[in-house]
C-alpha cells in the first residue's frame, strides 16, 4: 500500500471520513491539518520523545498522529498509570515532553497542554520520516514480569496494518467501531491508526458498554473477550451488532461459549486473531475462510510462524503436538528499549522471534493458542499440560462463568492444577457433581485437585487474566 503512513491526513487527501471519540468528532481533513500544526509546534518546542497520557479523547489521538507527522517517538503512558508506574515509564523511555494533566511525576518534562499542540502554525511541507524510524514505544501489559518498553518503526506499523485490512476486506467504506484503550497495539496501533491508514471512519466508544458498542452501528468492531462476552450476556445489543460485517476478538483467548453465543444471537462467526506488542497481530481468520472456535487462525501476508519444542525440532502440524511458537516477518519490533540483551535473546539466530506463547498447528496450517509457555503449560507429575484446555472443560458446566487454571508449586508433582472459578449469579456449580464430570471426562494427570471458588478473576484493561496474583 501507501508508503505515507497515515494517507487518510495527508495534505490533499480527499479521503471523506471521521474520527470521534467519545461523542467528539473530526473529520479526516480537519484532522489531518490539526495534526501537522502538532508537529509543527513539537518541532518548534523541540521535542525529540513525547509521553502522551493516553486517555481516550481527542486530543491524545491528535497527539499520537501529530507526533507521527512530525518524526517524534511517541509514549502513549496508561490513563490510569499509578504513580510508581508513570515514574517507571517516563524513566526508563527517556522522554522529554509530556502531553497530559501536570503530574508531579512528570517533573522535569516540558508540559504540554492539548491546546499547546494547536498553536497557529501549521507545517505542510514536512516530509515523511524514513520508514526505519521509530514511530511508538509502546509498554507491553506486564503480565509476566515489568513492563517492557517496545521499538515499532513506522515500516512494521504500516506492513501489520495491512496485512489485517487485506485478511478482513478492510476498506475505506468501512466504520471501525471499538471502547478500547488508546495505549497498546489493540486499540491504539491497529484500532486508531488502521482505520487513518485504510481511510475507514472511526467510531471510538469511549466507555466500552454493550449498548455503546451497538449504539455505534458500525460495519467492523475491535473488543477483548470481556466485552463480547458482556455482548453475548446482552442480547438486545448483540442482536444489533448482527448486521455488522465482521466482529473481531484478540489480546486474551475468546471463550468457546462466547463465540457460539454471539454466532446465535448475531449470526456471525466472530473472528478471532493473535498478536503480541512485540510482533504486532500476526496470526488472525479471516473472512473468507470458515472460523473454527478457539482457533486464531493464519499468519498474516508476510508473516510466518513455526513451532518448535524444548531441543529447537520442529513440532508436526497435526492439530494435536504442542510447540513453542516462533514468528518471522514485516510486522516484528526492532527491540526492547534499552535491554540490547533482552532484545537479542528473543531472537532465534536465524532470525525468529520467540513469542513464549505455545500452541498447536493444524494441517490446515490453523492456529490455536494454548497459552504462555510460562504461566499456562501447566508440568505436573511429568506430563506437560494446557491450562486452557482444562480451562475449556469447565467452562462448559453449568454454573461456570469464568474459570482459570494454574500450576501451583507442589513438592511431590512439580506443579499441582488449581482451578478458579467464578460461578454465574444465582447458580453456582455443586461442587460435588463438578468433581464427579471431572471424574469421568478428565484423564488423571489433568484434573484440577483444587477448585476454589472466586467472586472475578484479577484482569488488567485488556481483559488479560494475572495469572501470577492468583498465585499469589
Ligand atoms: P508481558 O510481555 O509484559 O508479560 P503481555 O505478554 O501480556 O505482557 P502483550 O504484548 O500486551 O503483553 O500481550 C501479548 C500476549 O497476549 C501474547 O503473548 C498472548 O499470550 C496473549 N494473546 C494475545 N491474543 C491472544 C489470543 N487471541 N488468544 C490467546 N492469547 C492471546
Ligand atoms: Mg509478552
Amino acid at each position: 500500500m501507501s508508503d505515507v503512513l497515515l494517507p487518510a491526513l495527508a495534505p490533499g487527501a480527499d479521503l471523506d471520513g471521521s474520527v470521534t471519540v467519545a461523542g467528539e468528532s473530526v473529520t479526516f481533513r480537519d484532522l489531518g491539518s490539526w495534526s501537522r500544526r502538532c508537529a509543527a509546534n513539537l518541532r518548534a518546542a523541540g521535542v525529540r520523545r513525547l509521553a502522551v497520557l493516553a486517555e481516550p479523547t481527542l486530543e491524545t489521538v491528535v497527539a499520537v498522529v501529530g507526533s507521527l507527522a512530525a518524526g517524534v517517538p511517541v509514549v502513549p503512558v496508561p490513563k490510569d498509570a499509578g504513580a510508581h508506574e508513570l515514574a517507571y515509564m517516563i524513566g526508563d523511555s527517556g522522554v522529554d515532553a509530556w502531553v497530559g494533566p501536570e503530574r508531579s511525576e512528570a517533573g522535569g518534562l516540558l508540559v504540554l497542554a492539548p491546546r499547546d499542540l494547536l498553536g497557529t502554525e501549521s507545517d505542510d511541507d514536512l516530509p515523511e520520516p524514513g520508514g526505519d524510524e521509530i514511530a511508538m514505544i509502546l509498554y507491553t501489559s506486564g503480565t509476566t514480569g515489568a513492563p517492557k518498553g517496545v521499538l515499532l518503526s513506522r515500516s512494521a506499523i504500516a506492513a501489520g496494518i495491512d496485512a489485517l485490512a487485506e485478511a478482513w476486506g478492510w476498506t475505506a467504506a468501512d466504520t471501525l467501531a471499538h471502547g478500547l484503550p488508546l495505549f497498546h497495539v489493540h486499540g491504539l496501533v491497529v484500532g486508531c491508526l488502521g482505520p487513518l491508514r485504510v481511510g475507514s471512519s472511526l467510531v471510538h466508544t469511549g466507555r466500552p458498554s454493550p449498548q455503546a458498542y451497538a449504539d455505534a452501528a458500525a460495519t467492523m468492531y475491535f473488543g477483548v473477550p470481556t466485552i463480547w462476552h458482556r455482548i453475548a450476556e446482552d442480547e438486545e445489543s448483540a442482536r444489533r451488532l448482527g448486521g455488522a460485517r465482521v466482529l473481531i476478538s484478540g489480546s486474551a483467548p475468546l471463550p468457546v461459549p462466547v463465540f457460539e453465543r454471539m454466532r446465535e444471537l448475531t449470526g456471525q462467526e466472530m473472528v478471532e486473531r493473535y498478536g503480541m506488542t512485540e510482533t504486532l497481530l500476526t496470526v488472525a481468520n479471516r473472512i473468507d475462510r470458515p472460523r473454527l472456535p478457539g482457533h486464531v487462525g493464519w499468519p498474516v501476508a508476510g508473516v510466518e510462524t513455526r513451532l518448535r519444542d524444548e531441543h529447537g525440532a520442529v513440532v508436526p502440524r497435526d492439530g494435536q503436538s504442542v510447540g513453542r511458537l516462533e514468528v518471522r516477518g514485516p510486522t516484528l519490533f526492532s527491540g526492547y528499549l534499552g535491554m540490547p540483551e533482552e532484545t537479542a535473546k528473543a531472537y532465534t539466530p536465524d532470525g525468529w522471534f520467540h513469542t513464549g506463547d505455545v500452541a498447536t498447528i493444524d494441517a490446515d496450517g490453523n492456529h490455536r493458542i494454548v497459552g504462555r509457555e510460562s504461566v499456562d503449560l501447566i508440568k505436573s507429575g511429568g506430563y506437560r499440560i494446557g491450562a486452557g484446555e482444562i480451562e475449556a472443560f469447565l467452562l462448559g458446566f453449568p454454573g461456570v462463568r469464568e474459570v482459570a487454571v494454574v500450576g501451583a508449586p507442589d513438592e511431590d508433582l512439580g506443579q499441582r492444577i488449581v482451578a478458579f472459578v467464578v460461578p454465574d449469579e444465582g447458580r453456582r456449580p455443586d461442587p460435588e457433581e463438578l468433581s464427579q464430570a471431572v471424574a469421568d471426562e478428565l484423564s488423571v494427570h489433568k484434573r484440577p485437585r483444587d477448585v476454589v471458588f472466586v467472586d472475578s478473576l484479577p484482569r488488567n484493561e485488556m481483559g488479560k487474566v494475572q495469572k501470577k496474583k492468583l498465585l499469589g
